[in-house]
């Protein structure tokens, strides 16, 4: 058990907290994660929550998967929810954790409308997500002055497994100098093809981030025009992050757990154009 410096709140029976595990290292996880994970009776978690957060849980804690294993659908999100609303009717302190933030596309949103449904008392404590702060151990910030005062992120595949067409992409493609996208390996040449066919430059730079924050990380510098042949020839395998735009070239500069293992970083990355001399 963890000695709280702060006055945090409890983890009450009867409670859930729909929680955010950040994405990976367990050093990203909120002082309030870390709170629940002591105090939970039941910790309700996903695939992208590893085992050594699910390590801090308090000894004696149930851990219950809620995600895809071996193959198995995974389980059906109505019977997640109800699942939360039955352990809290229980008076368990139930933790509902999930990869990353809860509610950035995470369906925290769908799990927190079902307890409010059923009179559950809960509380949301977010996470770091994946789109940010796993691209910051990329080395890549999602924001930059001299590149982009947007971001987008966008969910790569839809809840039939296909390219989003609720996801307007020449809109995007003109409009957001830097996009964000989760989900979206298995897509990638579509929608590679779709932001080429809007306008963006074949070459401008893609990174492909896997596993990000884990110390299986890995990074793909590639272009639009080149990324999808990339993905194929690299092996790499979801989950990853896929994001274009100029920010991707300040990784030469920024890539600080790269230079942990010896990675020369070069100070001025954007040359010309942090100058405001675009090309
Ligand atoms: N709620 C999560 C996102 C869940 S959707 C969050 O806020 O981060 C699942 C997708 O998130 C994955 O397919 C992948 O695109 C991304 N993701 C989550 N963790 C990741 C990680 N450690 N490395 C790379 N991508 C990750």
């Amino acid at each position: 058990m963890v000695d709280f410096p702060l006055s945090l709140p409890s983890l009450d029976p009867g409670w859930v907290w729909l929680t955010g595990a950040g994405p990976g290292d367990p050093g990203l996880l909120t002082l309030l994660a870390l709170r629940g994970l002591s105090q939970a009776d039941v910790v309700v978690y996903d695939a992208l929550v590893g085992s050594e957060i699910l390590d801090l849980a308090r000894p004696g804690a149930v851990l219950e998967y809620a995600g895809k294993r071996g193959g198995k659908p995974s389980a059906k999100q109505p019977d997640i929810s109800r699942r939360l609303v039955q352990l809290s009717r229980e008076g368990k302190r139930v933790l509902r954790l999930k990869g990353g933030d809860p509610f950035v596309f995470g369906r925290g949103g769908e799990e927190a409308l079902s307890l409010v449904e059923a009179g559950v008392p809960f509380r949301v404590v977010p996470g770091i997500s994946a789109g940010i702060g796993g691209l910051a151990y990329a080395g890549i910030p999602v924001t930059h002055r001299d590149v982009n005062s947007a971001v987008t992120f966008i969910t790569g595949h839809d809840t039939n497994g296909t390219v989003p067409d609720s996801v307007d992409w020449t809109a995007l493609a003109r409009g957001s100098p830097v996009l964000v996208l989760y989900m979206a390996l298995k897509h990638i040449e579509a929608i590679a093809e779709r932001l080429i066919a809007a306008g963006r430059r074949r070459d401008e730079p893609v990174a492909v981030v896997c596993r990000a924050t884990l110390p299986e990380q890995r990074v793909l510098e590639t272009t639009l025009g080149a990324c999808a042949a990339d993905v194929v020839a690299s092996g790499l395998e979801p989950p990853a992050l896929v994001v274009v735009g100029e920010v991707v070239r300040l990784r030469t500069a920024l890539d600080w757990l790269g230079a942990l293992d010896g990675r020369v970083l070069f100070p001025d990355p954007l040359g010309s154009r942090s100058r405001g001399e675009t090309g």
